[in-house]
């Protein structure tokens, strides 16, 4: 397993604001870890600082064993870094843009060329390789930003929040990218609020709040959905019955019940012997189940357990 970044007790303060307080975590190859946290909570602080673009008060950032300080900018240019808000050279052309890039990473120019059609072909934006970015809309500028970040060929990768202005069929073309960078034995941290996305591409997930990690782990630690053998269930019903919650709670063994209507979710023994008895008993007790399903990762109640108490 190849550690690819390591950062240990780093620290930002912004005059008395401490925006990082003791961030510490490994990344090997192939981890993907998404951020998340409330507005402010310093996702944004601890991708710059990994990046060494923000000054540490504390702490250490080793990336392939280098140390990420100024002047050592081989292990600088390992690192690529896609702003939330990218400075944009709005009078450039996209495949201009991309060119200037490659050439301040000193890469030789037929490989420059041969990557901006690549990168915009991953992105697809291979058919505004001439188009102005000013004319782009903002999804296409968070793609662009992307492809910038990709076209040095870094080893870490931090993006933050840059699946916030894709389309549907933008975030699942995304997803497989980010797949392709793990496979790659890249290592990524990704900040993002849009949690059900998220659980479905990361490997580690790290919960933010006032400049703390407040948890990192794999997705199954954090997400925590079989401990004490018991997980979170999502039933809906054909039609709604005023008093489920009422019958729900005379069954026994299940816990945080609520109902909304048609929408049941509860907790209960995550055992699938457990969980048939209990479909049977539902029927039984003559509720219309339309679909009945443990939910094996949910990362939605995992934060809402934390107690933190907004994503946005
Ligand atoms: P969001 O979800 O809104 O992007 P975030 O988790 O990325 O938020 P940061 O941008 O890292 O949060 O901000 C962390 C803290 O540092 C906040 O209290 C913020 O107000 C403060 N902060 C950020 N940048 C500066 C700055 N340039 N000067 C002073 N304080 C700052």
């Amino acid at each position: 397993m190849t550690i690819i970044l390591e950062a240990t007790g780093l620290r930002v303060e912004y005059g008395k604001t401490v925006a990082l307080d003791d961030f510490s975590l490994t990344l090997a190859a192939g981890d993907l870890l998404g951020l998340i946290g409330p507005n402010g909570a310093g996702k944004t602080t601890s991708l710059k600082a990994v990046a060494g673009l923000h000054p540490l008060d504390a702490g250490r950032v080793r990336v392939l064993g280098s140390n990420i300080e100024p002047g050592n900018v081989l292990a600088q240019s390992r690192i690529g870094f896609a702003p939330d808000t990218p400075p944009i050279y709005e009078e450039l052309r996209v495949a201009e843009f991309l060119r200037f890039i490659g050439k301040a990473y000193r890469l030789r120019r037929d490989m420059i060329e041969e990557r901006i059609d690549f990168w915009l072909e991953q992105l697809w934006l291979l058919d505004r390789r001439e188009a102005r970015i000013k004319t782009l809309s903002r999804g296409m500028r968070q793609r662009l930003t992307v492809a910038r970040t990709l076209l040095p060929d870094p080893t870490l990768i931090l993006l933050d929040e840059p699946a916030s202005g894709l389309d549907p069929a933008g975030r699942v073309q995304f997803r497989k990218l980010l797949g392709s960078l793990r496979d790659q034995g890249k290592a990524l941290i990704v900040s993002s609020h849009i949690l059900a996305d998220l659980h479905e591409y990361c490997t580690h997930i790290g919960i933010m709040e006032a400049g703390t990690l407040r948890q990192f782990g794999t997705v199954a630690q954090v997400v925590g959905g079989k401990q004490d053998n018991r997980c979170h269930y999502r039933v809906t019903l054909a039609r709604s019955v005023p008093d489920a919650a009422r019958l729900l709670s005379e069954m026994g063994g299940l816990t945080r019940i609520e109902v909304h209507g048609r929408q049941i979710s509860f907790e209960y023994e995550h055992e699938a012997g457990a969980a048939a008895a209990l479909l049977a008993r539902l029927l039984r007790e003559g509720l219309p189940v339309a679909s009945f399903a443990p939910v094996e990762h949910d990362l939605e109640q995992a934060y809402l357990r934390t107690g933190i108490r907004q994503v946005d």
